[in-house]
């Protein structure tokens, strides 16, 4: 059974300070759910600090981002040599960094190869524009940011990763997908993918996660989704309240 995860993308937000309580508050709020995976991802300078204050729980940590080099002349980047030790997982490839940073699929292939020989879990997004969506283009285009992604990856690295799908247009504006369209993709397209690919064994393995609009009005539906493993929350994570009613609700799906 795949376990469950909330992972919290905190984004360009908090202090170190500000990241500091909350980790502490999600700490605290979320310590009665060993049966879901709950991991933060605040901003890279906050890493430390938060990860001292949390050394004795089981919040896990990850970083928003990596490079592909171990290191190098990179001005202003992080590389996820110099991450492991510090964090679990590593967002790889979120529509925001495709989008304002140039990343592309060959980028976000090479930056997986990095995070998993560092021995962190990359936690790989993908998912459509509205343009494509209403062109009905997600299919092809959700399956071949998978493939591009996990391209050179043996079923063992696929297997040990999260893919997370999504949407663009979910993502911070309020309007997420209905939990059927969601399950339907994660497990149609971005399942289905790994399974055309590895079969059916790494596909059942490897956790699929849904982002966009995430909070706690609809996760309880979502999670309720056979292919959907857990969620990647913007907004909504940076809430403690918010965050630990997330990990709830998800609990008590899983433990029903
Ligand atoms: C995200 O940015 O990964 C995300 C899902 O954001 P939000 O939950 O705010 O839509």
């Amino acid at each position: 059974m795949r376990k469950p995860m909330m992972a919290g993308n905190w984004k360009m937000n908090k202090s170190v300070s500000e990241a500091t309580a909350l980790a502490k508050e999600i700490a605290e709020l979320t310590s009665g759910y060993a049966n879901v995976d709950r991991v933060i991802c605040p901003a890279f300078i906050c890493l430390p600090v938060v990860q001292w204050n949390l050394k004795d729980s089981p919040i896990q940590l990850g970083a928003q981002n990596c490079h592909w080099e171990e290191s190098g002349a990179f001005t202003g980047e992080v590389s996820a040599a110099m991450l492991a030790g510090l964090v679990d997982y590593v967002i790889i490839g979120h529509s925001e960094r495709r989008q304002f940073f140039g990343e592309t699929d060959e980028s976000v292939n090479a930056k997986i190869v990095a995070a998993l020989a560092a021995g962190l879990t990359p936690i790989v997004c993908c998912g459509e524009s509205l343009e494509q969506n209403q062109a009905g283009e997600t299919q092809s285009f959700v399956s071949g940011q998978v493939r591009g992604a996990l391209v050179g990856l043996s079923a063992e690295q696929v297997q040990s990763l999260v893919l997370a799908y999504e949407p663009i247009w979910a993502i911070g504006t309020g309007l997420a997908a209905t939990a059927q369209q969601a399950g339907d993709i994660c497990g149609k397209v971005v399942r289905a993918t790994v399974q055309e690919l590895y079969g059916a064994a790494v596909a059942g393995a490897t956790r699929v996660l849904y982002g966009g609009s995430t909070k706690p009005g609809n996760i309880a539906e979502i999670m309720q989704q056979a292919d959907i493993d857990g969620a990647l929350i913007g907004g909504a994570a940076l809430d403690g309240k918010s965050y630990a009613e997330m990990v709830r609700i998800t609990s008590e799906v899983y433990a029903a």
